[in-house]
């Protein structure tokens, strides 16, 4: 079940290992997804939407932080139950649907480590076959970060580079509530037991997923300056409250002056 975290602003999450979050946002007699989870989550997702909106309820259309598996992984079956869209910042869009070229330019050290290998191991059909069953070609949209968020005016697009090259969250500006995707999570994931516990608190992306961590930790400051009176990450449990801005001000200060995990690389 869904939890309203500010007006019109609803959370389904921290679910599962990840603490993965799909945030339903209303603007008027309409709402859209932001983030559609794990390939498995899509059932899930539909039935919290039709807890909030009603049944056989749709949104305008999906939003996606990144193209990351754990973001992007029902879009497609959603985007097609729902016959709506899928936007995406146009740097992201190559990813999304299957360009072996840009999955290779933009890898992050697990990409590196294990996942390109394997891509070039099995050879370039199988690995066709592979990326075009994951592909969100037929549903996905680019749309330009400063010409307003699809379906929802009085958002901001905030281009967050970093994890990934078209990296994005969403700013209202009106009461400054903040949905980061992996630019900024509430969980921490860059250290191994804040990753096995779930312990909370602010990190930047999973480094280990990361694909330029000196973009990352701009894009970190990028959020800081804005002053969020709502956090809302892709993973674990959204920050609210007065504290929220002091909190990812001194985040920033931290990561900036940081050196060892946290920083791996710069
Ligand atoms: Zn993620």
């Amino acid at each position: 079940m869904a939890r309203q975290i500010a007006p019109d602003v609803y959370c389904l999450g921290p679910r599962g290992r990840t603490q993965t979050d799909v945030y339903f946002v209303q603007s008027g007699s309409s709402w859209v997804l932001i983030d559609a989870g794990w390939a498995n989550d899509g059932p899930r997702i539909e039935q919290a939407a039709e807890m909030l909106f009603g049944a056989a309820t749709r949104p305008v259309a999906i939003l996606l932080t990144h193209s990351h598996p754990d973001h992007a992984g029902s879009a497609l079956q959603l985007a097609r139950i729902w016959d709506c869209p899928v936007y995406l910042h146009p740097d992201e869009l190559p990813l999304a649907t299957g360009d072996f070229a840009a999955i290779a330019r933009f890898a992050g050290p697990l990409d590196h480590w294990v996942i390109l290998p394997l891509m070039r191991a099995i050879g370039p059909r199988r690995r066709e076959a592979m990326l075009s069953g994951s592909s969100l070609r037929e549903v996905g949209r680019p749309f330009e970060s400063d010409a307003g968020v699809p379906g929802l005016p009085g958002w901001e697009c905030i281009p967050t580079p970093g994890h990934t090259p078209g990296h994005v969250s969403f700013f209202r500006t009106i009461d400054r509530v903040l949905i980061t995707g992996d630019a900024v999570v509430t969980v921490k994931v860059n250290s191994l037991s804040g990753l096995l516990l779930g312990r909370q608190g602010l990190a930047g992306p999973p480094w280990y997923t990361t694909w330029s961590w000196r973009a990352a930790k701009e894009s970190v400051a990028t959020l800081a300056r804005l002053s969020p009176s709502v956090l809302a990450g892709g993973h674990g449990t959204p920050l609210t409250g007065p504290e929220t801005a002091g909190a990812l001000r001194a985040f920033a200060r931290s990561l900036r002056s940081r050196h060892g995990i946290g920083r791996p690389r710069s």
